[in-house]
């Protein structure tokens, strides 16, 4: 019987092969990656990162009904190692060995609780290195940094330890059945160590969620409301960071940040909330 997508997982599978190869080209990898796939499907993208020579693949995937798929190619390649499981709840440290590198063509409704939980998962260890097929338009809100319209905590806790980018744009038609919106290859590589572990600290967690609770409006009304800071204590934090009490969380850069995760009255304030 012909398989039934489920979209409401994002079961848009790539029919376009050009972009699995153009992926693969891309990601360069080699014979000592140990390959981290979500969502793997019906194997379309596994089946490249396996000929392209790396050392293993692990995949999680949510829906057994794919173990039709996936298990023939499992039985004919050893170093894939099959995981039927949610991918945002899933405890990636049961893997035998830290994958060093994650590609995906992500379901869409799970992008930004699953990139958190894969960040805190691998912080500080081999994982290096991302490579996501996502939402166009999540795709550029996760490269988008800090200091823009765009921004949130997790572009500025991204921008703090990543190098990222999007790479291309990928159509609708690449997929079936069809998405109700284009999608784009980001790639996300680490390029400062010291601040990978960022997403395992829940002071700079909820520095974060706290001041970008209603985005349009200033920090001293953020504050107030999510940490119970007094409004004219604000004023004498945001002025020791050579801020003033009109600052929005979207005009932050990120020395900003990293700067008020340091300062003593704020983050005493956080973690009494606690
Ligand atoms: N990799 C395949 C491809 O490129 O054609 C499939 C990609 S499709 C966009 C997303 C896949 O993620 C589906 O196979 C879906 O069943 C799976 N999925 C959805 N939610 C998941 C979750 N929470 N954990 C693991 N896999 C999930």
């Amino acid at each position: 019987m012909a398989f039934r997508h489920n979209t409401e997982i994002g079961q848009n599978f790539l029919t376009d092969k050009s972009v699995a190869q153009w992926m693969i080209g891309r990601a360069r990898l080699s014979p000592a990656d140990r390959v981290l796939e979500i969502g793997p499907g019906t194997g379309i993208l596994t089946k490249y990162i396996l000929d392209a020579g790396c050392a293993r693949v692990d995949a999680v995937e949510i829906d057994v009904r794919l173990k039709e798929y996936m298990e023939p190619l499992a039985a004919s390649d050893d170093r894939l190692r099959l995981h039927w499981d949610d991918a945002v709840k899933f405890d990636y440290s049961r893997l035998d060995e830290t994958p060093t590198r994650v590609m995906a063509n992500l379901p869409y409704h799970i992008t930004t609780p699953l990139l958190w939980h894969l960040l805190e998962s691998f912080a500080g260890g081999d994982m290096r290195y991302m490579m996501l097929m996502i939402q166009d338009e999540a795709a550029s809100r996760i490269v988008s940094g800090a200091g823009n319209r765009e921004s949130s905590p997790m572009s500025v806790t991204i921008a703090a330890a990543w190098q990222a980018a999007v790479l291309r744009k990928v159509p609708r038609t690449a997929f079936y059945p069809s998405p109700k919106v284009d999608s784009a290859i980001a790639e996300i590589t680490l390029r400062c160590d010291s601040y990978a572990p960022l997403p395992r600290d829940t002071t700079w967690r909820r520095l974060l969620s706290g001041s970008f609770a209603m985005r349009r409006k200033t920090l001293v009304n953020n504050w107030a409301g999510a940490f119970g800071v007094k409004k004219d204590e604000c004023a004498g934090i945001l002025a020791a960071h050579s801020l003033d009490t009109r600052s929005r969380p979207e005009g932050l850069t990120l020395p900003d940040w990293l700067s008020l995760r340091e300062d003593p009255t704020l983050t005493s304030y956080i973690e009494r909330r606690r």
